[in-house]
C-alpha cells in the first residue's frame, strides 16, 4: 500500500511539473499555454497509472500498440463508469500502423499520429464506424530522412495530404514528427522548425493543418519555440520505462 500510494502522488506531482514546463515554454515564446495540448503517453503503464493521471485531470493519453492501447481504453471506460464520473477520456494512436490493425485503431481512437502512407490512410477512413465522427489525422513526416524511420518523405506529404483531404470520415488535422534525439537545444530547434516550416507550405498550397505534433519528455520546450500545439509527454509524468520492445 505504501508504494502504491507514493506512486498515485508522483504521478500527479509530475504531471504538474510538466504542466509546469509547458506553460513556462509558452511563455517565453510569447504563446498562451492553453494553445497546447498534453497528450500523456501511457505506453506500457499499467491502468492504474493512467487513472491516478485522470484523477489528477489529464484527459488526453497516447498509446503506441494496438492491443494494449484498446485493453486500457476499456478498463479505464469501466473505471469512469464504476465512479460516476462525467470525465471523457481522448485516446490517441501515436505508434507505427501495420494495415490489419487499422479496424481496431479506427473503432477505438478518437486521434491517429502516425499515418505516413495513402494504404493505412484509407484503411482508416473505411474502417471508421458511421456513428463516430471523423477520425482526427496527423500525417507523421520524416525530416531526419534517416532510413530506418517511418514517417511520409517531404516528397510524398502533399499528395498524402491532398488524398486524405478527401476521405469524408478522416479530418487531416496536422504533422506529427519525432526528430532524431540530440540533447543539444539548437538542434532540436532546427529539426522542429523544419516541421513548422512543411505545415507552412501546405498552407500555401492550401492544406491548412491546425496542429503540431511534436516534443516529448527531452525535448518539449524546443518542441514549444517552433510552435507545437500537441506534445505527447511519457517519461516525465510516469516515470522511466521498460526497454522499448523490437
Ligand atoms: C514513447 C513515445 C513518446 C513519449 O516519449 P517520452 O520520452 O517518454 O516522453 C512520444 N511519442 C511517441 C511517438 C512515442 O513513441
Amino acid at each position: 500500500m505504501k508504494w502504491i500510494a507514493r506512486t498515485m502522488t508522483s504521478i500527479a506531482e509530475n504531471l504538474g511539473r510538466v504542466r509546469e514546463r509547458i506553460a513556462a515554454a509558452a511563455e517565453r515564446a510569447g504563446r498562451d499555454a492553453s494553445s497546447i495540448k498534453l497528450v500523456a503517453v501511457s505506453k506500457t503503464c499499467l491502468v492504474t497509472a493512467v487513472w491516478q493521471a485522470v484523477i489528477a485531470g489529464q484527459s488526453a493519453f497516447g498509446e503506441n500498440y494496438v492491443q494494449e492501447g484498446i485493453d486500457k481504453i476499456e478498463a479505464l471506460r469501466r473505471l469512469l463508469e464504476a465512479n460516476h464520473s462525467v470525465q471523457s477520456i481522448e485516446w490517441h494512436f501515436i505508434g507505427p500502423i501495420q494495415s490489419n490493425k487499422t479496424r481496431a485503431i479506427a473503432s477505438n481512437f478518437q486521434w491517429v499520429h502516425s499515418v505516413d502512407r495513402l494504404k493505412i490512410a484509407q484503411r482508416l477512413n473505411d474502417a471508421r464506424p458511421d456513428g463516430m465522427p471523423p477520425l482526427e489525422i496527423c500525417i507523421q513526416v520524416n525530416i531526419s530522412e534517416e532510413e530506418t524511420k517511418s514517417g511520409a518523405s517531404v516528397d510524398e506529404l502533399t499528395a498524402l495530404a491532398m488524398a486524405i483531404k478527401q476521405m469524408p470520415r478522416l479530418r487531416l488535422r496536422g504533422l506529427m514528427a519525432i526528430p532524431r534525439p540530440t540533447r543539444d537545444p539548437q538542434e532540436q530547434r532546427r529539426q522542429f522548425r523544419a516541421v513548422r516550416v512543411l505545415r507552412d507550405q501546405q498552407a500555401d498550397r492550401g492544406i491548412v493543418l491546425d496542429t503540431l505534433s511534436m516534443g516529448m519528455t527531452e525535448d518539449l520546450e524546443a518542441a514549444i519555440a517552433e510552435g507545437a500545439t500537441m506534445v505527447r509527454v511519457g517519461q516525465a509524468i510516469f516515470g522511466p520505462r521498460p526497454k522499448a520492445r523490437s
